[in-house]
């Protein structure tokens, strides 16, 4: 989960931002959010965990992919904070949320421990954030349901990127790469589809 600072920013993510931010659905609902950013955890020089041949920064930018594919059919505007394997500060990821009304900023990522036996699914927002408390709390249960492992719960947590977002926001740790069993269905494409699936449904629960 941790990040490290680079000695670059990306133009390209801002260009990402700007180009998939004005679709409108005529007849859509009212929602309580005009635009999702899926924000995939780590990338380019950071990698995030690496266990078992696993990384990931690669696994968060697939699973961001299928969770935007799945709101974008549902007509529901997203936008991606990285789109290829490229490092993007932390500030400038937050800053894509804060640029324009009504966002939802939802950050993927896979977890690490030095205990290999650790499990478990949890989703983080910001202390004293009720609204990030209600998002994480709909994308875990949906989680939860569907998917066989510890349920970590829902939790506030001081982490940066989640600091630098001023609406709602949570941060979802998808399991444990440091497990082996974890990491393994972890590396499935069909895994991480009913991860997206189940984050996608919590995120849809809270319009
Ligand atoms: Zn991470």
């Amino acid at each position: 989960m941790s990040a490290h600072a680079a000695p670059f920013r990306m133009v390209f993510a801002l260009l990402a931002g700007l180009a998939a931010g004005a679709i409108l659905i005529p007849g859509a609902q009212a929602q309580r959010f005009n635009k999702v950013i899926i924000d995939p955890g780590h990338g380019g020089l950071d990698g995030g965990s690496k266990w078992y041949g696993v990384t990931e920064k690669n696994l968060t930018l697939d699973l961001a992919k299928r969770i935007k594919k799945i709101l974008d059919d549902k007509g529901i505007p997203t936008v991606l904070t990285r789109e290829t394997d490229v490092y993007v500060e932390l500030v400038e990821r937050a800053e894509m949320a804060n640029s324009s009304k009504d966002t939802l900023f939802v950050s993927v990522h896979f977890n690490a421990h030095r205990d290999r036996s650790v499990t478990g699914i949890e989703t983080f927002y910001y202390p004293g954030s009720e609204q990030g408390r209600v998002l994480g709390s709909y994308i875990q249960s949906e989680l939860s349901r569907r998917i066989a492992t510890r349920n970590r719960g829902v939790k506030p947590n001081r982490l940066k990127v989640l600091e630098a977002t001023k609406g709602t926001a949570v941060l979802v740790e998808c399991g444990f790469i440091s497990n082996r069993w974890e990491a393994q269905r972890s590396a499935s494409a069909w895994f991480r589809q009913i991860l997206a699936e189940e984050i996608a449904q919590g995120i849809m629960r809270y319009r």
